[in-house]
């Protein structure tokens, strides 16, 4: 699968220590520099707005989708080459992964979980195929992680569920990443979807 847009789910928060301000960063340069086209929640500050900088920066082109009610209270990101107004946080969540080849979720807090599993379970359904990538940043997803590995082994979710996602440390790995992940299908998808015994 070639990838050519990608969603970047990140923290809003503004007082993060400044190693994942500055993986952010980074993650957008990389992005950039690979050629690829970012789809984000549209915010200027935080995790997104560093992501979003570095990213224009190394000359992507960047659309952020943002609700109405958010864009009085924040303003939106000035530079981008895009910025789409929705009505809510439902539209803008299904706008930003509509038509693109893959989800990166940085760091963040409930709105970037939130993100990151409704794609998951989207792609536990084969509603959405491409490679979800975490950025475990300072180990920032291994609480996470370790939940997860705890859903499988008490089968709320198959051992196969764990390849629903891909965890990186840093984002110099994510293009590499992305273009390593593994085939996921639809029909697979549907057929493990549930758990119906304990193998
Ligand atoms: P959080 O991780 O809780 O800070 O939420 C960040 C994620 O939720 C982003 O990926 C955005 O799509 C969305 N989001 C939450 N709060 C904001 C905000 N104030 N401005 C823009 N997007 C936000």
């Amino acid at each position: 699968m070639s990838i050519r847009k990608v969603t970047v789910y990140a923290a809003s928060s503004q007082a993060l220590d400044q190693a994942y301000v500055d993986a952010a960063g980074q993650l957008g340069r990389i992005l950039g520099t690979a050629g690829l086209e970012i789809v984000y929640g549209g915010g200027g500050a935080g995790l997104m707005g560093a992501m979003a900088n570095g990213a224009l920066s190394a000359g992507a082109r960047v659309t952020g989708v943002i609700p109405e009610f958010l864009k009085q209270v924040e303003r939106g990101h000035q530079g981008l080459h895009r910025l789409e107004v929705v009505t809510d946080m439902r539209e803008r969540k299904a706008r930003m992964l509509a038509n693109s080849d893959a989800v990166i979720a940085l760091p963040g807090g409930c709105g970037t979980f939130e993100e990151l599993f409704e794609a998951v379970t989207l792609k536990r359904l084969g509603q959405f195929l491409g490679p979800i990538i975490l950025v475990n940043t300072q180990g920032y997803y291994n609480l996470l992680l370790e939940f997860l590995q705890y859903s499988v082994k008490n089968h709320f979710m198959n051992t196969a569920h764990l390849g629903l996602w891909q965890v990186v440390e840093r984002p110099e790995e994510v293009v590499q990443a992305l273009s390593h992940a593994g085939r996921w299908s639809e029909q697979q998808a549907v057929e493990s979807a549930v758990v119906r015994s304990r193998t």
